[in-house]
């Protein structure tokens, strides 16, 4: 797993390195190292500065903590290739949030991190808007929906959470669909007496 073309391989597999382009992958795969470990070595305390991802070659990693009485909570265990750990202590916290400890003789691609850039946005697409004609969309783009109901201004079409609200919350998205579950009912004419009651078709 030492030779360029074989770094390259396993960082491809990585999802957060799969759309990246050739040249990229290579340039990455030259500023990795690798790190062996022997069962039962720490890998990283929690709370010591975090500069690097680890890509797993091979063997096992697991992510541990102290519970209050001792005993150690094991929390995740990494075992398949190209496993990546450490993106939350990267994008956030620079610290490690957990206790790593190799479970078996484990070998770790490392790649050293100064700075983490978060590239996401978290705007509507435009196309949304651009081919759906009649849809009506506020001047940020998010579509227009009755509140209470979750429809648009095309009948039958509804639509709720972040694409209603703007960047928001889980908790709000579900009580989006929920609303809009009920509102497609409705417009659908099936009357309350004929609709499964809600504790029934969660257990469905
Ligand atoms: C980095 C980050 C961290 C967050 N952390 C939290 C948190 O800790 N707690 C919290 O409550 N909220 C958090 N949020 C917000 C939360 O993720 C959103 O509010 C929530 O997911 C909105 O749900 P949604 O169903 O409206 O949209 P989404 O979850 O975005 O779902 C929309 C889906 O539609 C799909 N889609 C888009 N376009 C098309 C298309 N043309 N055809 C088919 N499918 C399409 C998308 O792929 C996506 O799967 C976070 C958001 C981000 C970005």
């Amino acid at each position: 797993m030492n030779t360029p073309d074989a770094i390259v391989a396993l960082l491809k597999a990585v999802p957060y390195f799969a759309g990246l382009s050739p040249d990229a992958l290579k340039t990455l795969a030259a500023g990795c190292h690798s790190k062996s470990f022997g069962a039962g070595q720490v890998v990283f305390m929690e709370g010591d500065p975090c500069h690097h991802l680890y890509i797993l070659e091979s063997g096992r990693v697991k992510f541990c903590r102290m519970n209050a009485e001792g005993r150690e909570q094991i929390l995740r265990v990494f075992d398949r290739q190209g496993d990546t750990f450490c993106i939350p202590s990267a994008f956030s916290t620079e610290r490690y949030i957990v206790n790593a400890m190799a479970m078996t003789g484990t070998r770790l691609r490392v790649l050293d991190v100064d700075t983490v850039i978060c590239a996401l946005g978290t705007r509507a697409n435009p196309i949304l808007a651009q081919t759906t004609p009649g849809l009506a969309v506020n001047r940020w783009g998010y579509i227009v929906a009755d509140e209470q109901t979750g429809m648009t201004s095309l009948p039958g079409v509804f639509a709720g959470g972040d694409i209603v609200t703007g960047a928001a919350t889980v908790i709000l998205a579900m009580g989006a669909g929920r609303r809009a579950a009920a509102g497609i009912l409705d417009y659908l004419g099936v009357t309350r007496e004929d609709r499964v009651p809600e504790e029934a078709s969660c257990q469905a």
